[in-house]
């Protein structure tokens, strides 16, 4: 059976391309499309025939009622959108940055002991890459700084992926943000040393780039309970 999927945000930058990315997935159904801008349950997208479309979360939660929740939203609304599928027991999937890590954790502790809130800083997988190849270069070259470049509607600063890479780097890493038109989603780590210079960078040159990890993470989500922040943590199974 297939497993049925729910996007909250399905008509943002993001959220347009999860739709479009499940659309081609065989074990996987778009049964919801949430986002402000579907009135009267009426939207346009990529969606098949049987997905619906929604204004409203909880209304989609209780009509579709989905396997998992894909949030792609904003910094402001996820929290709430989480809590509402969570406490329904449904698994969550999210893209969304902007959260702290006790948010996290308190959210991860809702639902019961089969449900699942995975979260991604960075869906690509060159960037995960990037971060774990910063996190080994970082325990031999030990002063480093990270300069992340983003599109100038993204409304965090800095990035997800930045702050998870300082997470796992040693040396506490300084960040800087670059907002400028013209960019997608982009990171550099830059190393120093005695007469010698390391710089790992990551580009996402489309949001295509976050696709195959977002349906991995659809796929895997239910395998697993509680809080599993990474992409990292389904690639080793692979
Ligand atoms: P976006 O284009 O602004 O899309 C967000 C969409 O969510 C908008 O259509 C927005 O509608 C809608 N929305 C607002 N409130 C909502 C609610 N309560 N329920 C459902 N939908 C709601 O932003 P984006 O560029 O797609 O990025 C979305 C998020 O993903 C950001 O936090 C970004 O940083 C993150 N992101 C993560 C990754 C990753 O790999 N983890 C990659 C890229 C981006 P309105 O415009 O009407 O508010």
């Amino acid at each position: 059976m297939k497993k049925k999927i729910a996007v909250a945000g399905a008509n943002g930058k993001m959220g347009q391309e999860v739709v479009h990315a499940i659309e081609g997935a065989d074990d996987l159904e778009m049964i919801a499309c949430i986002d402000p801008s579907f009135k009267d349950g009426v939207g346009e997208c990529s969606a098949g025939d049987t997905c619906g479309f929604y204004s409203d979360l909880v209304e989609a939660l209780e009509v579709a009622k989905p396997d998992v929740l894909v949030d792609f939203t904003r910094p402001d609304v996820v929290e709430v959108n989480l809590r509402e599928a969570l406490s329904r027991n449904i698994d969550c999937v999210v893209g969304t940055t902007g959260l702290c890590a006790e948010t996290l954790e308190e959210l991860g502790a809702i639902g019961d002991e089969s449900t699942c809130l995975f979260v991604a800083p960075n869906f690509a997988i060159g960037a995960v890459l990037l971060m774990k190849y910063a996190q080994d270069a970082s325990k031999v070259m030990k002063k480093a700084e990270i300069i992340e470049l983003h599109h100038d509607k993204k409304l965090d600063k800095p990035s997800g992926t930045a702050l998870r890479t300082a997470q796992m780097m040693e040396g506490d890493p300084e960040i800087h943000s670059v907002r400028l038109p013209g960019l997608v989603a982009h990171q550099e780590v830059v190393f120093g040393d005695v007469g010698q210079t390391l710089t790992i960078r990551h580009d996402s040159i489309d949001r295509t780039s976050f696709m195959p990890g977002v349906v991995l993470a659809c796929r895997r989500v239910g395998e697993s309970s509680g809080l599993i922040v990474g992409l990292e943590n389904f690639l080793d199974e692979e």
